[in-house]
């Protein structure tokens, strides 16, 4: 799966081995979040906060910004970039151990809502916020019991307050009135497809709609979360964003206001990881393919145990050793058995010289990679679209917004 403009630009990598490359096909992106956007049109479905931390990179923040109703940060260092990058965006903040100095950061900067995790955050935060013009205002964050077997990632542990623990707020609230209750937070699991995702909504909004009441929040907002399905072994199995859009818009009720934050399946389809064959040998009856770069620059195959999915782009160079109809395991250039993007995959046929073009890479890539581990040389970074391509080195230097 590789889009025309990535392709074309990965041939124009060659000259000056311009390897590895991370290629970032913007249009493609925004294209995405329109059609997502478009799926939860409909009167009651949810609004869309991007999860910064799937991939914070300033284009893709600035990108998306038309497409959805604001971003959700995870750290005092994501609240200041994201603003950095898009100062008018409606910003909610949440993630575990959030410190003194990032709550009165957020107060400063004026987030839209505070997700708080335990009832001393809430304690703290109602310290902080006394003095605070206009006050604050707050989800609670609840961690529900319930079966999450199969899921990709459960969220279980320590994240946010199990429903007993939710109820000793009420006695922070009550004396503290500057900090307005409007609603109910909850991210519970990752790798949902819209089917499960709808039954969780279920789960979350028959737990949430009796609290809320009974606590008197009026027209209460429930944060759904992320963790929308993004499946790494078939690239083209989109997470069904129409049937999650309409299933959300029935399970609505008017006067309440819904919400998610999806992160890995609004930008992982936008990146490609790009690099070329060092060397291609047989070890032991295996075949290996090393290539420039490793897992040091893109994590998630080690991280979520995969084999990432790749196209290799023939460059028919003739200049080293080749292996045809075997299957090749795809190296880096770490010196650790562990740094492998792809096992024992069957190829036609690769080559030294030979383009590997590793897709869905446009999320928990880059940003969660260790990428000074050996020393070697960092991507480039290319951003392709209509209006004008450009390229930097490090994405992250901002590039404030003027
Ligand atoms: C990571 C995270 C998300 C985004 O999850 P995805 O799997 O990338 O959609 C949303 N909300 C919270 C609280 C998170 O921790």
């Amino acid at each position: 799966m590789i889009t025309e403009a990535v392709a074309k630009h990965a041939q124009t990598l060659i000259e000056g081995s311009r390897f590895p490359a991370y290629v970032y096909d913007l249009d493609a992106l925004r294209e995405h979040g329109r059609r997502v956007q478009e799926a939860l049109s409909k009167p009651g479905a949810p609004a869309i906060f991007y999860a910064a931390k799937a991939n914070p990179d300033p284009a893709f923040l600035r990108a998306l910004a038309p497409f959805v109703d604001g971003f959700e940060v995870a750290s005092g260092g994501e609240l200041q970039h994201v603003l950095d990058a898009v100062p008018d965006a409606a910003i909610v903040f949440g993630g575990p151990g959030k410190t003194d100095s990032e709550l009165r950061l957020a107060l400063d900067l004026g987030v839209e809502r505070i997700h708080v995790e335990s009832p001393f955050e809430l304690a703290r935060l109602a310290n902080l916020a006394r003095d605070h013009e206009g006050g604050v205002d707050v989800l609670l964050r609840v961690n529900l019991a319930g079966d999450r077997s199969g899921v990709a990632l459960a969220m279980t542990g320590p994240f946010g307050m199990d429903p007993i623990l939710i109820d000793s707020c009420h006695e922070i609230l009550h004396s503290a009135p500057w900090i307005r209750l409007r609603g109910i937070h909850a991210h519970l699991a990752s790798g949902l497809a819209a089917g499960p995702m709808l039954r969780q909504a279920e789960e979350i909004l028959s737990w949430a709609r009796p609290w809320l009441k009974s606590t008197g929040v009026a027209n209460p907002e429930i944060n759904l979360g992320g963790g929308m399905a993004v499946d790494y072994n078939i690239p083209d199995a989109l997470f069904d964003w129409e049937a999650y859009g309409q299933g959300m818009a029935e399970l609505a009720c008017p006067g309440e206001g819904l919400r998610i934050e999806p992160g890995r399946a609004i930008s992982v389809y936008a990146g490609w990881y790009i690099t070329d064959v060092l060397d291609v040998k047989e070890a032991h009856g295996e075949w290996y393919a090393v290539l420039r770069g490793g897992t040091m620059q893109i994590r998630t195959p080690v991280t979520k145990g995969h084999n990432h999915p790749f196209l290799i782009l023939p460059q028919n160079g003739k200049t080293g050793p080749s292996v045809e109809g075997r299957p090749v395991t795809l190296v880096g250039q770490l010196c650790t058995p562990k740094d492998v993007f792809a096992r024992q995959v069957q190829v036609k046929r690769i080559e030294v010289g030979d383009l590997v073009a590793f897709s869905m890479a446009g999320a928990y890539a880059w940003n969660i990679s260790h990428h000074d581990f050996l020393m070697h040389p960092k991507p480039g970074f290319h951003y392709l679209s209509a209006s004008g391509s450009t390229w930097q080195d490090d994405p992250m230097t901002i590039t404030r917004a003027p």
